[in-house]
């Protein structure tokens, strides 16, 4: 069959990958490079003011190890190698308190003394994180149907931690995560402890597209303008803005959802229905080498999952030291990180990157008829992927993959 795949994100490259040796598979991608949110440093980003001999990711950087089965499951095939990470979390408020994550005390604290002092100030954090845990795990999945997180965290210390944990992985805007539906959210925190592992991929995340890109024998389309997609008895007809149209027996929108409505021509009743509540987040993340923030509290180990209230009018961002998850020595290299919403905070001389990305903005509206869209892959020639599908993470993104695949064969 000849097959259309729309968006190159990690969604759309893994459908083709598994589509490719049975069909005839033709990409198409608005923008000039592959990989969504997959931004790799000297891989699929060229031209930045990096070392040639590193590379660092500024969108997509780390995978959990025991719940992302699918996506582990194709690295294995393609061969890409994973290493395993050291990671943990540190919460910074605006008032100058900071706490560390267990994992935090257990690896970066020296000696006892400091270990005690650092539990003694999360001891009454651990009360409500133990409180939420305990609701988390005794929600049944039919109780998490259309409930905000609002319903389960609210502005304790405890709670704010987590919504800005949510916040940092799905980058969204932390005044949205009150809505940010618990039937995506609770599964995540419910395994995002200190003893949750984390991979990064060797050689960045790309690497793993550029396997696919390697074995493929199909058609890409970057900078691709699609005016509009209609489907007819037979399969489906693609009209680029140039006036170009092309036929396919197929289509898979492996496109962030809202952008499915502006694509297809022929909206049906019930198309309109699943995706008409979706919207953009469009957010902007840097790679710098600014650590002086730091210092006002106090602290020279950087975590992994650090998260900063940085002041009482509602900003809140993230930082993610990347040195010690990419193996890079800070004695012979600047100390590297990835950031969201801390402009205030670095200074832009050492911004040595800037990435504009483009997220599903989750709320309990936009997911409500999401079982639906799964459960009609394949209806009127079209199939859809993407990670809003899953858990709104890359394991999501290459699960709808395998579904469709096995659904096409
Ligand atoms: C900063 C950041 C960090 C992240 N870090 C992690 C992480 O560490 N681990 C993790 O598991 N997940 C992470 N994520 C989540 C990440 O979004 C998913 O893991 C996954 O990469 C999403 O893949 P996707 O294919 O569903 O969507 P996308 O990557 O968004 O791919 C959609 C593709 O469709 C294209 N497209 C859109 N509209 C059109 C159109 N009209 N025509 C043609 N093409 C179009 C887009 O350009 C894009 O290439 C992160 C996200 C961001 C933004």
């Amino acid at each position: 069959m000849k097959i259309a795949i729309i968006g190159a994100g990690a969604a759309g490259m893994t459908t083709a990958y598994l589509l490719n040796k049975q069909h005839e598979i033709t990409i198409f991608e608005k923008q000039p490079i592959l990989g969504g949110n997959i931004r790799t440093l000297n891989k699929n980003v060229t031209g930045v003011n990096l070392d040639s001999n590193l590379v660092l990711d500024n969108g997509v950087i780390e995978f959990q190890r025991d719940h992302f089965p699918n996506f582990h499951k194709l690295m294995k095939a393609l061969n890409v190698k994973m290493v395993p990470g050291q990671t943990s979390s540190e919460l910074f408020l605006s008032d100058g308190h900071c706490y560390k994550s267990g994992a935090g005390i257990i690896h970066h604290c020296e000696g006892l003394k400091e270990r005690v002092a650092e539990m003694w100030k999360v001891l009454p954090i651990l009360k409500g994180y133990l409180l939420f845990l305990l609701a988390a795990f005794r929600a049944k999945p039919e109780q998490l149907h259309n409930q905000p997180m609002s319903a389960y965290l609210n502005d304790e210390i405890h709670a704010v931690w987590l919504k800005m944990l949510l916040m940092y992985a799905y980058s969204m805007p932390y005044q949205k995560i009150a809505d940010f539906p618990a039937e995506i959210a609770i599964p995540l925190l419910r395994h995002s402890s200190m003893f949750t592992k984390w991979d990064r991929v060797e050689g960045g995340v790309y690497s793993y597209i550029e396997k696919i890109v390697e074995q493929f024998d199909g058609t890409i389309h970057c900078e691709a303008n699609i005016q509009t997609i209609v489907r007819t008895a037979s399969g489906v007809v693609i009209t680029m803005e140039n006036g170009e149209s092309l036929s396919f027996d197929k289509v898979v929108f492996a496109v962030t959802p809202e952008q499915v409505l502006k694509l297809l021509g022929d909206a049906s009743d019930d198309e309109q229905r699943r995706f008409g509540a979706w919207q953009e987040n469009q957010l902007e993340t840097v790679i710098h080498t600014d650590i002086s923030f730091y210092k006002h509290f106090g602290i020279s180990y950087y975590s992994e999952f650090d998260v900063f209230q940085t002041d009482t009018h509602g900003h809140y961002g993230y930082n993610a030291y990347l040195n010690r998850l990419y193996g890079i020595d800070a004695s012979k290299y600047p100390h590297y990180s990835l950031a969201y919403n801390l402009d205030k905070r670095i200074n832009p001389d050492k911004i040595i990157h800037r990435q504009q990305h483009n997220t599903p903005l989750y709320s309990v509206a936009a997911i409500r008829y999401r079982h639906e869209v799964i459960a009609n892959n394949g209806e009127n020639h079209t199939y859809h992927a993407g990670a809003y599908l899953g858990e709104g993470l890359h394991e999501g993104a290459i699960s709808s993959a395998f579904a469709i695949s096995e659904l096409l064969g």
